[in-house]
């Protein structure tokens, strides 16, 4: 694979759900619009399903031979399916341009972060992309010849102002903006916090 010319360019990038991506650019990077849509569809016909499967149940009939039960089961496979390939595609895209536009990128390590063990569908989807979009940043970094740097969670990103350094007290995750008691500055929560992945990351590359 052929290098990318470097552009001096490094970028810190915070995950979100509403927000996939956010990075120190300032740029948001929603998630996909039509999830929701689809989502939701899946949900209802998952309940179908379920329906289904009990009513063959119930009715002592094989799961094999039960027509509707199959036609659902298909039919569920197909809208997740759908859900998988458009994402698979928004990753790649929105991970080529972070690779083609920046020489460093700054992020968290997923495996201290404390994904969502939960079974809600939409927090899933979203703890399985994160972990496949960084996969493709970090395939994608060696391919092209870019720079991938990782820290753990402990590091307080939504705290510490990133114009002043002050750190200001614990932010629930409410607080979308707040402004730094010290040098006046207005935040917007994720986009500061990924000016502070960026900074941090850089320290850390300095110091090895
Ligand atoms: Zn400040």
């Amino acid at each position: 694979m052929q290098e990318l010319p470097k552009t001096n360019s490094s970028v810190g990038i915070d995950l979100g759900i509403k927000d996939m991506a956010i990075l120190s650019t300032g740029e948001k990077i929603e998630n996909l619009k039509f999830r929701k849509q689809l989502e939701d569809k899946l949900r209802r016909e998952q309940r179908k399903l379920s329906k289904r499967f009990l009513n063959a149940k119930k009715e002592n009939r094989k799961l094999s031979e039960s027509k509707n039960y199959q036609k659902q089961r298909i039919k569920v496979a197909k809208i997740y399916e759908k859900i998988m390939n458009r994402r698979t595609d928004f990753l790649n895209k929105l991970s080529t341009y972070i690779i083609k536009n920046h020489d460093i990128i700054c992020m968290e390590d997923l495996n201290t972060r404390g994904l969502f063990h939960n079974h809600k569908l939409a927090k899933s989807i979203a703890d399985v992309s994160w972990a496949s979009f960084v996969n493709k940043l970090e395939y994608k970094a060696k391919w092209y010849g870019k720079e991938i740097i990782k820290m753990d969670r402990l590091y307080p990103s939504s705290r510490i102002c990133s114009v002043c350094g002050n750190r200001d007290g614990k932010k629930t995750l409410d607080i979308r903006e707040w402004t730094c008691p010290v040098c006046h500055t207005h935040h917007d929560r994720d986009i500061n916090a990924s000016k502070n992945i960026l900074a941090e990351g850089l320290r850390r590359r300095q110091a090895i």
